[in-house]
Parts: C-alpha cells; structure tokens; sequence
C-alpha cells in the first residue's frame, strides 16, 4: 500500500498532522520552556509526549537514565584553561607540563567531540532525564521494525551561533586547532633544543629565536581560547523549537496518523524514540540502546532507526550517510529509502556527511543497528542554531508538513520493500 493511497484526499488530510505537530511544538515550549537534559521543563516535556503517544500507540513507557548534563560540552572551557596554563609552562622553560595539557586537551576533544564518550563526565555531578519510547505492534508476525527518533532536550546557547555567525565560530574552531598545534610543536621543539625537558625561560638569551617566534605565535591564539570561555552559555538554555521539537512531534505524527485512520501494518512494527540528552553527547539515545539492544536483537526481527532532526529549511535538507563528524558509517540502505521516500513526497535530497557533531542515528549505528538521519538545517549554521532564536514562532510550516508526509511515506516504504 502506498501512503498517498492509505486514504482519500491524502495531501489535505496529511495537513491535520501538520497541525498537530506545529500545536503540539507550541504547546510544549509555552508550557515547559528549554529543556536542556535532566531539567524539570525536559521531563514534563516527555510526559507529554508518553501521554499523546498513548493515544495512537500499542505499549509505550518512558525510562530513567542519569548522565551529565554539562560535561559533553565542558571541553570547551576545560581545554581553553589548559591551553592558557600551556602557555605559561612553555614561557617558564617548562616544556614538558607543557606538553602534557596539549596532550590532555587533544585527548577530551577527540574523546567528547568526535567519538562522544564520556571522557570527563566523572568530574561532573549527574542528573536524571529519560526516553519515552512507543510501539505500534504489528497486526500478524512481527518481520521489521522501524523507530523514528526525535530528541526532547534543547541545547545550551552558542554565543558565537547568535553573535557573529560562521566566521566567528571558524575562527574560535580553527584557532583553536591551531593553538594546540604550535603548542604541540613548540613543546616537543624547546625540549629538542634543550635537550631536556626543562629548559630556559623563553625570553632568556639560551632560547634560540625559533622558540621566542613560536611563544609569539602561541599568544596570539590566546585571544581567541578567552573567547571560547563564552561559546556554550551554560546559563541560557534554549527553546529548541526546531531542534529538536520538530523531529519528535513528526514523528509522533506519523504514529498518530496510522492510529487516526486505522492503519495497522500485517509485518511491520512502526515505533517512535523522543530521547533525551541529544545535546549532552547522545547520551540519551546511548542509554535507550544499553537498556534494550539486547531485547531489539534477540528478537531476530530487522530493526533500523531513522532520526529526524531540525525541520527548517528544506533547501538545504540532506541525508547523512555518515554521521559523527564523519567518524560514524551510518547504514546506506536506509539513507536510500529516506532519499526515495523524500522523492515520492517531490523532495530531491542528496545522501552525504554530516559537516560538525552528530544525530541520534550515530548511536544507533554504533550499537549495530541500521540506522540514517534526515536534516532539513542551514549548515552554516543558521541563526536560530542552538540560539534563543530557535522559537516556536520560528518554524517552517512547510518544511513541517514536507517533513511529516515524508515520515509516514518512509514508513509505508518500508513496510513494502523493507531496505
Ligand atoms: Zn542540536
């Protein structure tokens, strides 16, 4: 069966769900406001949504888990005071302490930012948030499942997203690159030149001049690690509207509109993940596959998750084969059937890599499970990009409406022709 022909006058009835989505969105930011991970506000959010997905779901519950709520994004202002602390190590000769903080500072961003793992969440205290996961089982034999995933949690704002935009994000990032890159040079290079790992201080007369160019080159990154102190404001949490309220709802949307019109596939389990923790690292999803990978697996029944994250401007809509900053292989099979869905509801999406960061389908993947994200963003990053400009009244209704027949269309072909 194909979706536009699951019911008579499909394209207007489809309108309904897109009003539910954008009413439901609305309702949820004026009542419970940001929502960053483990907060009241992000609780009650997911409340409200295991309520709503009560009406169109067979089973539906809502698991606990505890993570960090800032220690995903701390690298920033941890990484920036051991670079400045580098810095006067390496001006006192003491190139060896110097090296150490680069190293250490290296080691949590590639450890928090690209590969997601808790490096220095034990430093931090933990709070509560969870996952309301919804089924609606399948009519005869279970054969697929398909989970369309959403995250309930808003981000912290990003300053330099709201003031200055791309060129001042590039510039904190790539600075910031750079500075451990002298700083891993410059380090390893005084220790060659002293032929230890103490040498002089570097204005002294036995630092060579390469070493007093690199402490010069070395200080003028410092302006821009202080500015990094503000590049998460821990005390401003956004509305996230957009991102991520968008992907929830639709995806309940979907799950509504099999319920409302009494759509009920023979083989396939349609379910919907509003996860927490997106914005802390993934880790709500993570803690949603721990709890039930193993129960998803032994089943035997094929499982694929589809993430659908920041519905806003569908000309810049992308499905990402990798995902992760690149360092996670999404599946292609599912990446293929969004990118069919997305033609069947007159969207041309192009399948490729994330640029920065990751979706929800980067845990699914990681834990073995076919698993690719839709994106409907500007990657420069728009304004609104984890900003107190990601309102509800920022939304695109129909990137919204594209984006819910889209869902149920990638569900439909699924069910069909499965990946
Ligand atoms: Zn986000």
């Amino acid at each position: 069966m194909k979706a536009n022909e699951s019911i008579p006058n499909y394209d207007i009835k489809v309108r309904e769900y897109t009003n539910y989505a954008i009413k439901s969105i609305k309702n949820v930011c004026k009542s419970f406001g940001p929502r960053p991970v483990g907060s009241e506000a992000e609780t009650k959010a997911q409340e409200y949504m295991k309520a709503d997905l009560e009406n169109f779901c067979d089973d539906v519950k809502r698991e606990e888990y505890k993570c960090s709520d800032k220690a995903f994004m701390s690298w920033v202002i941890v990484g920036a005071t051991l670079m400045l602390f580098n810095m006067v190590l390496f001006t006192l000769g003491i190139s060896i302490g110097g090296l150490a903080l680069t190293l250490l500072t290296a080691f949590f961003i590639v450890g928090e930012f690209i590969f997601y793992k808790p490096v220095l969440d034990g430093f931090f205290k933990k709070v509560t948030s969870g996952n309301v996961y919804g089924v609606r089982k399948a009519s005869g034999e279970t054969k697929k499942r398909i989970i369309l995933v959403g995250h309930t949690d808003s981000a912290f704002e990003w300053t330099y997203t709201y003031n200055g935009g791309r060129p001042v994000v590039a510039t904190i990032i790539f600075g910031s690159i750079l500075s451990i890159i002298i700083s891993l040079v410059a380090n390893i290079y005084s220790m060659i030149h002293f032929q230890g790992v103490i040498g002089s201080l570097v204005w002294s007369a036995e630092s060579g001049i390469a070493i007093k160019v690199m402490a010069v080159l070395m200080y003028l990154t410092a302006p821009i690690l202080i500015m990094a102190y503000r590049f998460c404001n821990f005390k401003n949490p956004v509305m996230g509207a957009n991102d991520n309220l968008t992907g929830c709802f639709i995806s309940c949307a979907a799950a509504k509109f099999l319920s409302d019109n009494g759509i009920r596939f023979e083989n396939t389990e349609v379910a919907v993940l509003c996860a927490g923790g997106e914005e802390a690292g993934l880790r709500g999803t993570k803690a949603f596959l721990k709890a039930n990978k193993d129960a998803l697996k032994a089943d035997g029944v094929e499982t694929i998750f589809v993430t659908i994250d920041t519905i806003r401007e569908l000309e810049f809509s992308k499905i990402y084969d990798k995902d992760m900053t690149g360092m996670v292989k999404n599946d292609i099979r599912v990446a293929k059937l969004i990118q069919s869905a997305a033609k069947n509801v007159g969207l041309d999406v192009p399948i490729g890599p994330i640029d920065l960061g990751a979706t929800d389908s980067a845990a699914a993947s990681q834990a073995g499970f076919p698993a690719s994200s839709f994106v409907a963003m500007n990657p420069a990053p728009a304004r609104y990009y984890h900003t107190r400009l990601d309102t509800a009244d920022n939304l695109s209704a129909q990137a919204i409406d594209t984006t819910v027949k889209l869902a149920i269309e990638t569900v439909f072909l699924y069910d069909e022709q499965g990946i």
